[in-house]
């Protein structure tokens, strides 16, 4: 890196700070331990395949492979010196023993046939002569096949390696005479140390909150996420604050997932319509904005069930937000309104009207009941049940009877209630059996109408229609690109019935 340095010209960071040797390829120890090895026992394989997604050291890994197998001088542990005649050819890319193809733009059998003529030639410094392929997914069948030849019979001198992020392309003959190594998706305290290591070496003033949002955008990249510290430099400058840096990347503000998340505890409905248009007046993209919804909402579920913030990818001074937040639901709750933002994030894709959709989700998230307090009702209904089965509750007064009958209208499981005596002993066993399943197996499709008092019934249909509703429109979201009704007369008749009854 230093020769590199000591040019004038600019480079961009992942090529400036592009490793050179084993130890410096970060996050794939699994793969450069294993090359090490080879190499130190001579065991080399005439093929590779390194697969695995874009910018995580595929193509450094194959070069710096290269160097150590042809190195003059050989360092300990198998690494290149980097300094000899072979290993600065290969660095400054005028070796003619590595020779770098890009798969896709030389996919065709007569590129392939060229390569194998070449192929025959001795190395002229160093031991081997390595192709490495890019992209070798690209390659057409016939360059496959015209690539197996060589690779069924490879001189000793020959050395491939191929590159590709979609190994279920290449064909199953050619994957049988390579070793193959995964390449992994890079873990964001990964990048965030590299960046962090980068900065420091270059006098760059940027907090760890600033590093993890840029890992976190590069998705697992090391190469994107260089690419995106580059652009932040650029218009940042060598002190970066986090509100300029979100200008420069248009991010949208981690502020508006608090603040809907907040809205649906709240259920500020009026708050949702103007956080829409704030949203929408600062030129964000809607299903970006609600896939970073989703991501927000996965965060406090992970710190909700794991009651820690060791699965959170963010900094630590927001642990403590994440950490009240998710306080404030149940579990439940989390995965309810998680369901209806990745339904909403799919449907955005093709809504015709994502506005609307976006606006619906939240209201239907901030309409939705919490889970404590039904699950406190049916609580407090499976109390009544056992009360009524006991014969502790045997007369009902009038306005409940007719309230009951409202909704159980077959006349014989109203005879056990009214019939018996005051003092009588707790019902029979088989009384108790018909009357269970009478109560619950009320046909749902029934409209329960309004009625004044607490009936357990009415209670119990009333939710299992609303999660047949909530079924029924998460169920329209996967499916259709009409979003799915914001609030229900339902709804809104459940809401007034819930009142009516705290009200009793
Ligand atoms: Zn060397």
């Amino acid at each position: 890196m230093e020769n590199q340095e000591t040019k004038k010209e600019f480079l961009v960071t992942a090529r400036k700070w592009r490793p050179l040797n084993f130890c410096d390829v970060v996050g794939q120890e699994h793969i450069t331990t294993t090359l090490q090895n080879a190499v130190k026992s001579g065991h080399i394989h005439h093929a590779y395949l390194f697969s695995g997604c874009r910018g995580v050291g595929k193509t450094t890994t194959a070069r710096i492979l290269a160097r150590s197998i042809n190195c003059l001088n050989p360092k300990e542990n198998a690494e290149p010196c980097n300094e000899c005649e072979s290993c600065r050819a290969i660095i400054e890319g005028r070796s003619l023993d590595v020779i770098e193809i890009d798969g896709a733009s030389n996919n065709s059998v007569d590129d392939i046939r060229k390569l194998r003529d070449s192929a025959r030639y001795l190395p002229v410094n160093g031991k081997y002569k390595m192709y490495i392929i890019d992209e070798v997914h690209m390659l057409s069948t016939s360059a496959f096949n015209a690539l197996l030849k060589t690779l069924e019979e490879p001189p000793a001198h020959l050395l491939f390696v191929f590159a590709t992020t979609e190994p279920h392309k290449v064909l199953p003959t050619i994957l049988s005479r390579c070793q193959r190594f995964e390449f992994k998706r890079m873990e964001i305290e990964d990048i965030v140390r590299q960046l962090r290591t980068i900065s420091d070496k270059e006098g760059v003033n940027i907090s760890d909150d600033c590093l993890v949002t840029i890992a976190k955008k590069g998705d697992g990249s090391m190469r994107d996420s260089q690419s995106i510290y580059d652009q932040v430099i650029a218009f940042c400058g060598k002190d970066v604050d986090y509100t300029k840096m979100a200008d420069a990347l248009h991010l949208v503000d981690q502020e508006f997932f608090f603040r809907i998340v907040d809205d649906v505890r709240q259920k500020n409905l009026t708050d949702i319509f103007v956080l829409t248009k704030e949203i929408l007046n600062k030129g964000y993209d809607l299903q970006e904005c609600m896939e970073g919804l989703v991501e927000h909402l996965r965060n406090l579920t992970a710190v909700k069930v794991t009651n820690s913030t060791d699965l959170v990818e963010t900094s630590a001074d927001m642990f403590a937000r994440y950490r009240e937040v998710a306080e404030a639901f149940s579990q439940q709750d989390f995965l309810r309104m998680l369901t209806f933002a990745s339904n909403a994030a799919n449907a955005l894709r093709m809504a015709p009207q994502p506005r609307i959709k976006f606006e619906t989700t939240l209201l239907q998230m901030a309409a939705m009941d919490s889970t404590l307090e039904i699950s406190k009702l049916l609580g407090e209904i499976a109390v009544l049940k056992k009360q009524i089965a006991s014969g502790e509750i045997v007369a009902l007064p009038q306005d409940n009877s007719r309230s009951m009958s409202a909704i159980a209208p077959s006349a014989q499981i109203q005879k056990p209630f009214e019939a018996m005596p005051p003092a009588a002993n707790p019902a029979p066993a088989e009384v108790q059996e018909n009357r269970r399943p009478e109560i619950i197996a009320e046909p749902v499709n029934e409209q329960p109408k309004p009625m004044p008092g607490l009936s357990a019934a009415d209670l119990i249909i009333a939710e299992r229609q609303r999660e047949s509703e909530q079924k029924q429109a998460s169920h329209a979201a996967k499916n259709a690109d009409v979003p799915p009704e914001p609030l229900t007369e339902l709804e809104v008749e459940l809401k007034n019935k819930f009142h009516a009854e705290r009200v009793n």
